[in-house]
């Protein structure tokens, strides 16, 4: 018999695998392994039977639970150890981070030789069907839910809720409340779309699609239905909510689209719907936004979603950055830079950040993403401009999103510390929708990064309403005046009243301050007069390719402005 058809032999002699459990097994001899079919389609393995599958499947963990992982495997491989037991996050075919708790064992002869490894894992994403608080399906039934419609190309309307003020009734009512009225709203909307009509499970199901949002999906109701399920739904929510004998109001946000394009993948579907939640919880009072083709040209939006998450997993093609210079504004010299991230692929051609940046941020990958920018943004700063120049500073965006991860405070230093970046020279910009987090929140984490003596900015500072607010309460070094505000400021006298009245807020408060912007010299002339620290803008240089920044002729790179 083959080493394979032995393999295979013992292999079906012990595998029972079930739709969230699977099965391997190695040849330590051979270095063969084989494993259950579900789990290669489920995280796209190259076959059920593969040679060394310990470094293919590596490539899935989670970057933090790699090191861990590895050094399990390597002990199991050299002799040293029997048994490999940890739970670690593995990212599945589409992108998705998953938890498994994988188990295994090494099986040896009578004479103590080391035969097979062998063990099992478990997938804890497919596992839970039902979330426990609402008892409705959850976030990845739901995935699973739209996989299947895609597949036998069943045209869907979708529909995603969102509480929106619940942070605030959990902080004054408490946890227990919280989830009370997290299960009568779901409760609710189940009931509503019972009472409907008669139609199987299948075609109008409710979940909750993670935190305070639940989704509704209908292969029979069409676009009036859904407007209407949400205006009853608003109101319930507004004026009939009791618990406990407590009347609540809650506010609802809510976005839906008609899905019928079968190229669009489930996730796609589900970025683009909390994209429009947020949409309507920020900008439009509650509105219920559609995120497909009903009028605008959003659904190119949702074609170019797709597209961007296929670059992230597809080892981010078309993704590149250009940096920006910030001189001084005394004297013009090169003080450092901002690194901006771009995205340029046929047939959609180059996407600007600020479109996509908001498009991805509800996805699972942008995390991914932004980890390839800190990481590609250090390691060409170092190469090409510290070596030579050891003062520059490099400032990179950071979104929300990526500071409220549990994971982003360690990521960042095993990055600086992979990169070997001096984190001195390093300024995370916080963009402008950190006001929304939780201030004592952002307090912290913007004193654990000084206290690894990473620079902190507020980027967009002035757009939004409680800048000073923030100003005053989060220990910052920068602040960047958003190129709104000096946009016509020589001819405009209320806005050279405000920045002149911003700039001097932020000196007596010892914060630095950076204007964005600047496209000329009289811009500057009035920025440098009023005493701004730092300038950024056209009139210094547009955001290049690193090529091309070490050739700008700008004071500090060594080179004199002209
Ligand atoms: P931002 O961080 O405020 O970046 C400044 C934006 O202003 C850049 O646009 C820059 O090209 C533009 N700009 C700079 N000087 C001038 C000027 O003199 N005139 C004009 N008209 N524009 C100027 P960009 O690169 O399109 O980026 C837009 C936004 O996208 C950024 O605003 C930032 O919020 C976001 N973004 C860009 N890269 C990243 C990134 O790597 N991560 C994250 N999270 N966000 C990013
Ligand atoms: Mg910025
Ligand atoms: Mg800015």
């Amino acid at each position: 018999m083959s080493n394979i058809d032995l393999l295979t032999k013992v292999f079906e002699a012990f595998s029972n695998s079930s739709e969230g459990r699977y099965v391997y097994l190695t040849d330590l001899k051979t270095g063969i392994s084989r494993w259950s079919k579900n789990c290669v389609d489920r995280f796209g393995l190259p076959g059920e039977v593969m040679q060394n599958a310990g470094d293919i499947w590596e490539e899935h963990i989670h970057p933090i639970d790699r090191e861990e992982y590895h050094g399990q495997i390597q002990a199991i491989m050299e002799g040293k150890s029997d048994e490999h037991n940890m739970t670690y996050r593995a990212k599945d075919k589409t992108g998705e981070y998953v938890a498994c708790t994988c188990k295994g064992r090494v099986i040896r002869d009578d004479d103590g030789n080391p035969l097979y490894f062998a063990g099992t894992i478990e997938n804890h994403g497919v596992a839970s069907e039902y979330d426990h608080i609402t008892n409705l399906f959850t976030r990845f039934k739901l995935l699973g839910h739209l996989r299947e419609l895609k597949a036998q190309k069943k045209e869907y309307y979708i529909l995603f809720i969102g509480l929106c003020n619940f942070t605030e009734i959990n902080n004054v009512n408490g946890y227990e409340f919280g989830n009370k009225l997290l299960k009568l709203f779901g409760e609710r909307l189940l009931e509503y779309v019972k009472s409907s009509g008669s139609f199987d499970v299948k075609e109008a199901s409710v979940f909750h699609a993670g935190g305070t949002k639940f989704a509704l999906v209908s292969t029979v109701f069409d676009s009036q239905k859904i407007k209407d399920i949400y205006e009853e739904l608003s109101d319930f929510a507004r004026h009939s909510i009791t618990i406990d004998g407590t009347p609540i109001s809650v506010n609802l946000a809510g976005s839906c689209a008609h899905v019928d394009n079968f190229e669009i993948d489930e996730h796609t579907v589900f970025s683009s719907g909390l994209m429009g939640l947020d949409e309507s919880i920020y900008e439009k009072h509650g509105e219920l936004i559609p995120f497909d083709s009903l009028g605008t040209d959003s659904h190119d939006k949702i074609v170019i979603i797709n597209a961007l998450r296929n670059c992230i997993n597809n080892n981010f093609e078309g993704f590149y950055l250009c940096f920006q210079p910030i001189v001084s504004s005394v004297d013009d010299t090169l003080l450092g830079s901002e690194a901006l991230v771009r995205w340029e692929l046929e047939p959609y051609g180059n996407v600007p950040p600020n479109k996509f940046i908001a498009w991805l941020e509800n996805d699972p990958l942008f995390y991914d993403l932004s980890l390839w920018i800190f990481r590609t943004a250090m390691r060409t700063w170092k190469e090409y401009v510290l070596k030579d120049n050891p003062s520059l500073i490099l400032n990179i965006n950071v979104s929300y999103i990526q500071i409220d991860k549990q994971c982003f405070r360690n990521d960042l230093l095993s990055i600086l510390d992979e990169i070997d970046f001096p984190s001195g020279n390093l300024c995370l910009e916080l963009t402008e929708r950190c006001r929304f987090m939780d201030l004592e929140f952002l307090r912290n984490e913007i004193i654990f990064l000084k206290s690894h003596g990473i620079r902190v900015a507020l980027d967009d500072f002035g757009t939004g309403f409680s800048a000073m607010e923030l100003l005053i309460n989060l220990p910052i070094d920068t602040i960047k005046i958003d190129r709104s505000f000096v946009l016509d400021i020589e001819n405009k006298k209320e806005k050279q009243h405000v920045v002149k009245a911003i700039l001097e807020c932020a000196r007596n408060l010892g914060v630095r301050s950076t204007v964005e912007g600047i496209e000329t010299k009289s811009m500057r002339d009035v920025l440098r007069e009023y005493g701004a620290s730092t300038l950024q803008g056209y009139l210094y240089s547009k955001p290049v390719r690193i090529e091309d920044f070490v050739e700008l002729k700008l004071d500090g790179l060594g080179r004199n402005n002209d």
